[in-house]
């Protein structure tokens, strides 16, 4: 049984603060707490979990990038009845360190390993461990369809197919692609090293992070962007599964318990939220393509070309109280009038500060909210130094006339994100001001 807490600590706006179920954290529209799951649930849990979030929050539900569900909207006296009735509902909640594996883990027939025991062998392991971070997290990815290699990590284990077998790479910090190289193991070491370096991580205490294990490592030259999540996936035998989103990571209680009914209606069993704020089902083929067309017609996000799948928005305005734009409204406009700009091949970065809690990561084209309107960064994250700032007004001109450079000077085969980054700054910031009088 854990303890709920109110703690004061945990009250706060911090980056890195973790709104755990129990421990729930304070936004603009009042207490988060986050259910985290390690395995799938069905579609009337889901609909139980949207219930209590409209019974004791707004009714706001979000999916977050690691695959969270996140209740918004409590109160001081809402928030322990919440976890309560969470916990009654006897779910596979995960308690402790968050050990992630692939959505499809141990069901793709693609995967290299399948990485659940290794996961399951680390989070025993890793109970004793005492004084680690609040976020600390290790990535257990053992290849297929659906990756993690975008997902920050302290400690990230990747399979290797090598000559001599399977192979471990054992990574510290950032993502596959920025994660230093530690050491590439067997998987009887996989555990132990992880586990080690764990401990050594909890004597530094919680403050101590993985990257403080990495000076002097190099990265392995992994590329990054893992595949996107929606869509459909053919998996073991007659399983297939289908990739759902709600626009920009959030959903209201009443869309969602109405895409849960619909997947009962259709002898749907297992559900999982995951990565990349997509819901995954699991069932046969005309299942998942019925549910998948439900979900479309209702303003789901069910494809990759889908251009808001392109776009990682914080809440923003008036979710947040630190943000000073509509980041969902500025979104949606974006996905409607620059569809070939967002191509897939990066993420759009719409925040409302330059906190970047949607995107921690740098990104090709950020838009941040600021006082006086928005800043426009590129190859950066949201608190980097802008090649332009635009007034409220301005901003989907701005866009748009980013998306008309980069479809105008494209090369052959070039995506978005390439075309950004050869065009630099200082041609976008001349595409921005060009329109100005
Ligand atoms: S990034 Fe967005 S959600 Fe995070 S604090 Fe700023 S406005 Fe709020």
């Amino acid at each position: 049984m854990t303890a709920f807490s109110l703690d004061r600590s945990t009250l706060d706006m911090r980056r890195g603060a973790c709104p755990a179920l129990s421990s729930p954290m304070m936004t603009g529209d009042g207490l988060l707490a986050r259910v985290a799951l390690t395995d799938p649930i069905t579609p009337s849990q889901l609909a139980d979990l949207c219930r209590l979030a409209r019974r004791h929050g707004n009714g706001i539900v979000d999916i977050s990038a690691r695959g969270n569900l996140q209740i918004r909207g409590l109160s001081e006296a809402s928030a322990p009845l919440l976890d309560a009735d969470v916990r009654a509902l006897n779910l596979p909640l995960r308690d402790g360190l968050a050990v992630e594996t692939p959505p499809l883990a141990g069901i793709d027939k693609t995967e290299i390993a399948d990485p659940r025991p290794i996961a399951e062998a680390i989070r025993q392991g890793a109970r004793e461990i005492v004084d680690l971070a609040p976020k600390m997290s290790v990535v257990v990815d053992g290849g297929g369809q659906l990756r993690l290699s975008d997902l920050l990590a302290d400690i990230r284990l990747v399979a290797v197919s090598t000559d001599e077998g399977l192979r471990w790479t054992l990574l510290l910090g950032g993502t596959e692609t920025t994660g230093r190289v530690f050491n590439v193991l067997r998987e009887t070491e996989a555990v132990s090293a992880t586990l080690a370096l764990l401990r050594k991580l909890g004597k530094k205490g919680p403050k101590a992070r993985g990257r403080d294990l990495a000076a002097g490592l190099s990265t392995n030259g992994a590329p990054g962007r893992t595949a996107s999540p929606f869509g459909t996936f053919r998996l073991s035998g007659d399983l297939f599964a289908a990739g759902i989103g709600p626009a920009f990571g959030q959903a209201n209680a009443e869309d969602l318990i109405a895409l849960c009914n619909e997947a009962e209606r259709l002898g749907i069993q297992s559900l999982k939220p995951a990565l990349d704020h997509s819901l995954l089902v699991f069932a046969g083929q005309t299942a998942c393509e019925a549910l998948a067309a439900f979900a479309g017609n209702n303003g789901f996000i069910t494809s990759p070309s889908d251009p808001r799948s392109a776009i990682a928005a914080c809440p923003g305005s008036p979710a947040c109280s630190s943000a000073t734009v509509a980041t969902h409204e500025l979104s949606a406009k974006a996905a409607e009038d620059c569809g070939d700009l967002l191509d897939g091949s990066f993420k759009l970065h719409v925040t409302g500060c330059p906190k970047g809690c949607a995107h921690p990561e740098p990104s090709a084209l950020a838009l941040c909210g600021t006082a006086a309107g928005l800043s426009l960064i590129a190859q950066g994250k949201a608190a980097d130094k802008p090649f332009a700032s635009v007034a409220f007004a301005d901003t989907n001109n701005s866009l748009r006339r980013i998306a008309d450079l980069v479809r105008d000077e494209r090369r052959a085969g070039e995506n978005s994100a390439a075309c950004l980054a050869r065009l630099g700054p200082r041609r976008l910031a001349a595409a921005v001001t060009s329109g100005r009088s």
